[in-house]
């Protein structure tokens, strides 16, 4: 007897509209479940937004029924329809694959629940909820699976995998997601599919590392098995021998949230690539057609991170706080608007590393943004400007451009020097002799 068919006694309930959709549906005659994400976070638990609803209506019939709707994927069976509320929910026909390539599949309509089950990836995505009566079809054991906290492919593994690889990375976000195991034949399957990835797009890849990096409270779990798996070896190569203290700084910045916050996000692709090198990240990054927006940000922290950490580490490892000279470099190596996110990445990498205690970050911390926006570490900061420098009777040209950043080396040292008629002094002595021969 299998009490997994049955969700009498839980506390939980579909959304009321997805409830209407489900009894017209199935009012016209067509069979109608809940399927995929929801259903198993409902039974997880843990709150979801969208109910997909699968059905054995076709998109012509689902259209005829419902007022408004919008054809999402028609050939793949989904329409969308919209609610009272304007949100939209997915209706997608009972589907059987017909072929399949490694990624895409060619589907069929006029299938059964239980072969539409069939084609879902993992046991816990493949359980049905009959919104109306109440009760679930579960039948390839998704909930003891949930029960026992493993991911498992729905089938036969290899071959499920080797249907569609996208599969594999798949498998490791939900396993990272939930705190799941994976199960052993699944785990091998993925294994197996790690030199087969490089078929998938750049674009999958890339989204399912920021699905990782949204969804995953510690990425680092999911990351670790990209690398054991060898998955970052085909598809990041430069991450393929990435150590774990480098993971572990991921999971100590907060995930991205919703809507998207491009800095957390870019903070935590800095932290998956801190040690590889600014000019490595962005070929990595551009492979993976990141935007030219996130490439700049995430290589630009990557680059001053490898090129500041060393020294840095080491000062505040001894228990010292960097003199201000050395924080006023610091802050102008960084740049004045990269210091704040400079310092939580640094943060993320000490805490994972356990290198620097947590007050002495603190007081880095403010020391740093003061430095960056109380003090000149920019050329735009100079008492003087190339004008001044020309109306002293320096020449333009290089040597000009030489001379101001040569002031601001000497201001950076030394802020009270500052003034202009200190630079200007300064600068002629530098300037003139070579300038008038
Ligand atoms: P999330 O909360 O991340 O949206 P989800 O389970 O809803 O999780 P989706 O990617 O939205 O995941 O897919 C919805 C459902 O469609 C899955 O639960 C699964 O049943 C099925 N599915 C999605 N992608 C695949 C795939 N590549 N192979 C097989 N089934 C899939
Ligand atoms: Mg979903």
């Amino acid at each position: 007897m299998r009490l997994a068919n049955s969700a009498a006694g839980r506390h939980w309930r579909a959304p009321g509209q997805v409830i209407e959709i489900a009894r017209t549906l199935q009012q016209a005659g067509f069979e109608t479940w809940c399927v995929g994400g929801a259903v198993r976070d409902a039974l997880l638990g843990v709150a979801h937004l969208d109910w997909d609803l699968a059905t054995a209506a076709t998109p012509t019939q689902v259209r005829k029924l419902f007022r408004r709707t919008i054809p999402v994927g028609i050939e793949f069976g989904t329409v969308g329809v919209l609610d009272r509320d304007n949100l939209m929910h997915e209706v997608t026909t009972f589907r059987r694959d017909v072929k399949t390539d490694g990624r895409h599949a060619v589907v069929e309509f006029g299938a059964s629940l239980d072969e539409d089950l069939a084609r879902r990836d993992f046991t816990i995505n493949a359980i049905a909820y009959d919104p109306i009566d109440h009760r679930l079809h579960d039948p390839f054991g998704g909930q003891i699976d949930l029960n026992r906290r493993v991911v498992r492919a729905v089938g036969d593994a290899e071959a499920r995998l080797r249907e569609d690889r996208l599969r594999a990375l798949r498998a490791i976000r939900f396993a990272a997601r939930f705190g799941f195991d994976i199960e052993h034949e699944t785990w091998h399957a993925i294994v197996g599919s790690a030199p087969f990835l490089t078929r998938l797009s750049p674009e999958r890849v890339k989204q399912e590392i920021e699905k990782t990096m949204e969804q995953v409270l510690a990425p680092s779990t999911a990351f670790a098995r990209w690398r054991d798996a060898g998955a970052f070896a085909s598809v990041v190569p430069t991450l393929a021998q990435v150590s774990d203290v480098t993971l572990r700084a991921i999971d100590a910045l907060p995930r991205p949230g919703l809507p998207g916050r491009p800095l957390r996000k870019c903070l935590r692709l800095a932290a998956l690539f801190s040690d590889v090198g600014g000019k490595q990240t962005e070929r990595a990054l551009r492979d993976l057609r990141f935007s030219n927006q996130d490439i700049a940000t995430v290589s630009a922290l990557v680059d001053r991170w490898s090129r500041y950490a060393p020294n840095l580490t080491a000062t505040l490892s001894a228990g010292i706080l960097p003199d201000a000279a050395e924080l006023r470099r610091l802050a102008a190596g960084v740049g004045r608007l990269r210091v704040a996110a400079f310092v939580r990445l640094a943060a993320a990498r000490w805490s994972a590393a356990g290198a620097v205690q947590p007050l002495l970050i603190r007081r880095l911390h403010r020391r740093m943004l003061t430095m960056a926006f109380r003090e000149p570490i920019e050329l735009a900061d100079l008492a003087v400007d190339g004008d001044d420098l020309r109306s002293a009777g320096i020449a333009t040209g290089p040597a000009l451009g030489r001379i101001l950043h040569a002031l601001l080396q000497l201001v950076i040292e030394d802020p009270a020097v500052n003034t202009r008629q200190a630079l200007l002094a300064i600068a002629r002595h530098l300037g003139l002799p070579s300038e008038t021969v």
